[in-house]
């Protein structure tokens, strides 16, 4: 196909947006190993937490103790949500050196998830996005509701542009444009992202943050990278999702994209089998199953192997015998 990118970098939201979503509180230990087996799997950006008022999301209440648990590998990114100065400070005693602020697109759920109107939730942003860069921070914005909104129905684009060019303005160095309930469509994408271009903002500097409650967002993804797109972000086993959507799908599954990206011949740095098993041992953890089709798809044959010293063990006992070389080989060993 003409028009697409050598190379995707994936901005993985699956400890912070798929995480919050989701109603099991898991334990900060198995945060930190989520976060660093999604590392092994070659993710170089990696969503870790959210400074938001732990009343608002008791999910993610572990923040500060997340990170100063986790492995922070070189190389790779963690960025933290961070809703206001207090989520600053906070951010900064941890030693965060990327944050992303969260707008909305629409007057109706930035009144009811910022309590600010459309127009004054920029007063909230300015003074965190400004203090960060004054610390050297990188700064991304989220705009939810990019394309519908549950209660106001189709979102105009010109008003998603105003809004975007409004966070971008201030200081964002990245503008991810969420479809938060999941209703776009790949024509609404393509017409978004030109009117971007229309008023100065490149694709270069725009993320797409796709949900598939409708079963869009690989159509939408690729509707994207033919528009100049090079940074998607995706949840790993499709974890989360959102409240406010008509379903419990949500957030696109990195394995899904991953696979839609490697069979286009796009590189992404990411082991796939590697981050299959990660989804499979959260899964477990999670007491449910993965959404992923890929996981689905692929994770009964890893089932039996995507711990690290199980597969150590079977790879030693069944090296006499008949499994081929791709079966049980070079993804087990890395995987240690
Ligand atoms: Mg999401």
């Amino acid at each position: 196909m003409q028009g697409l990118p050598e190379r995707v970098r994936i901005h993985e939201v699956g400890p912070r947006d798929g995480l919050q979503n989701e109603s099991t509180i898991v334990p900060v230990e198995v945060k930190a190993e989520f976060i660093a087996r999604l590392a092994v799997a070659g993710l170089s950006t990696i969503e870790a937490t959210s400074f938001v008022h732990p009343a608002w999301v008791p999910q993610l209440a572990d923040a500060a103790e997340l990170l100063a648990l986790m492995k922070w590998e070189p190389g790779v990114r963690y960025p933290v949500l961070v809703p206001n100065e207090r989520g600053l400070d906070r951010a900064l005693a941890s030693g965060v050196i990327d944050i992303a602020v969260f707008g909305s697109a629409t007057e109706t759920f930035a009144q009811r998830n910022l309590n600010r109107s459309l127009s004054t939730q920029m007063d909230m942003f300015a003074p965190v996005v400004a203090r960060a860069k004054d610390e050297g921070l990188n700064v991304r914005g989220y705009l939810s509701m990019c394309f519908g909104d549950p209660w106001e129905g189709p979102v105009p684009v010109e008003q998603v542009v105003s809004v975007g060019k409004g966070l971008l303005d201030l200081g964002c160095a990245e503008l991810s444009l969420g479809d938060t309930i999941g209703v776009g469509t790949p024509g609404h994408v393509t017409s978004l992202i030109a009117a971007f271009a229309e008023a100065g903002i490149g694709a270069g500097a725009l993320a797409v943050h796709f949900h598939d409650t409708y079963g869009q967002a690989l159509a939408n993804t690729l509707a994207a990278l033919q528009s100049g797109i090079a940074v998607v972000d995706a949840s790993a086993g499709g974890i989360g999702g959102c409240p406010y959507a008509e379903s419990a799908t949500g957030n696109l599954a990195t394995e899904d994209l991953v696979w839609m990206l490697h069979g286009l011949g796009i590189d992404t740095g990411v082991d796939l089998d590697a981050l299959i098993r990660t989804s499979l041992w959260l899964a477990e953890r999670l007491g449910r199953p993965s959404t992923s089709r890929v996981v689905q798809a692929r994770g009964a044959k890893l089932r039996d192997d995507h711990e690290p010293e199980a597969a150590g063990q079977r790879a030693s006992r069944t090296a006499g015998d008949h499994t081929t070389p791709t079966e049980q080989g070079v993804n087990d060993a890395s995987a240690e």
